[in-house]
């Protein structure tokens, strides 16, 4: 956001306009997306402090309510005002040591969409083992087909694992992890199984308790691919063996499914439909898209900005522009 349009948007809020546009849109639930809750030099997240900060807004300015509250009431026609669902995807540790206690102590339900191969330890999620392979590269350029040198220093890993990352998601899953395993390779570094601090992620007896304490658990697939482009018993495998494990650690099969990267094309019609024949009765992507009651696999997301002024004005406003290649 430019600096003109900050200081313009800051008189329109000081005059009562945030207030004024969340009251037009009061029937326009929000579904907010968070992912990582840490603070890292390296690793993006948004910090434990700032996270609070923004649970605090929300307690001020909507109504908290779970997902499967919110499309039972919009089933039923009475959607609260201000309806706000939050969200939480992947299942780093830090949701348990971070997240889960401030949400306890807001007494705010929340919904959190598990890699159940990420918490069995058996998979590095892909963006984590690239920026783990960039930050421990024992090279200061890696040399990659179609992208020439990529730097590994510290000042420019960022703007690495994005040019890196951008172009993993044009490739098919075999061909990204070949890709990531000689880039580990290149690198001179050596790639444990089970993903390392601060990659690694929540556990099951950590979900456990917090499911005992209200948490409700999604299935965010097995391994994190992009599902509208894998075969069609892979599409079933990473949607039913993802239930299935939720089911046999948490005793509740899970009913809903977040899509992994979750851009409108990586959900077609065919991913739909097997999500509905594997149980789930609803999906959520990783855009922006107004809540339709007849639309509940394809429920749009707002994704919570580390800056707050940003976080206020999306929420008020009801929309969000992101890049088309974002990684999440
Ligand atoms: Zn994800």
């Amino acid at each position: 956001m430019s600096t003109i349009k900050k200081i313009l948007l800051r008189i329109i809020e000081n005059l009562g306009g945030f207030q004024l546009l969340r009251s037009i849109k009061k029937n326009d639930p929000v579904v907010l997306m968070y992912h990582r809750i840490l603070k890292d030099d390296f690793v993006n997240g948004l910090a434990p402090q700032e996270f609070e900060k923004q649970i605090a807004y929300i307690s001020k300015h909507f109504n908290v309510v779970s997902i499967e509250d919110l499309l039972r009431d919009a089933k039923n026609n009475c959607v609260k005002p201000y309806s706000l669902a939050l969200t939480f995807d992947d299942g780093h540790n830090d949701f348990y040591t971070h997240a889960w206690p401030i949400l306890k102590k807001y007494n705010f339900p929340a919904s959190l969409y598990i890699t159940t191969g990420f918490i069995d330890g058996t998979t590095w999620l892909w963006p984590d083992l690239l920026k783990y392979i960039l930050l421990n590269s024992n090279t200061a350029i890696l040399k990659v087909e179609n992208l020439g040198d990529i730097s590994t220093h510290k000042t420019e890993h960022h703007i690495s694992w994005h040019k890196l990352g951008d172009h993993c998601l044009t490739l098919s899953t075999d061909a990204r992890n070949s890709l990531l395993y000689k880039l580990a390779d290149d690198a001179k570094i050596s790639v444990s199984e089970t993903p390392q601090p601060p990659f690694h992620s929540v556990t099951w007896p950590q979900l456990q308790e917090m499911h005992r304490e209200g948490l409700v658990v999604g299935s965010h697939t097995v391994t994190h691919p992009i599902l509208s482009s894998l075969a069609i018993e892979n599409l079933h495998y990473e949607l039913a063996a993802s239930a299935s494990a939720i089911q046999q650690h948490l005793g509740a099969t899970p009913i809903g499914i977040c899509y992994p990267n979750g851009r409108p094309e990586d959900i077609s019609e065919a991913v739909i439909k097997a999500a509905e024949l594997s149980g789930y009765t609803y999906g959520l992507m990783g855009r922006y898209s107004r809540f339709n009651n007849t639309r509940i696999f394809n429920i749009g997301r707002i994704a919570a900005n580390k800056d707050f002024f940003y976080f206020k004005w999306t929420l008020a406003r009801r929309k969000q522009d992101i890049p088309s290649s974002y990684i999440q």
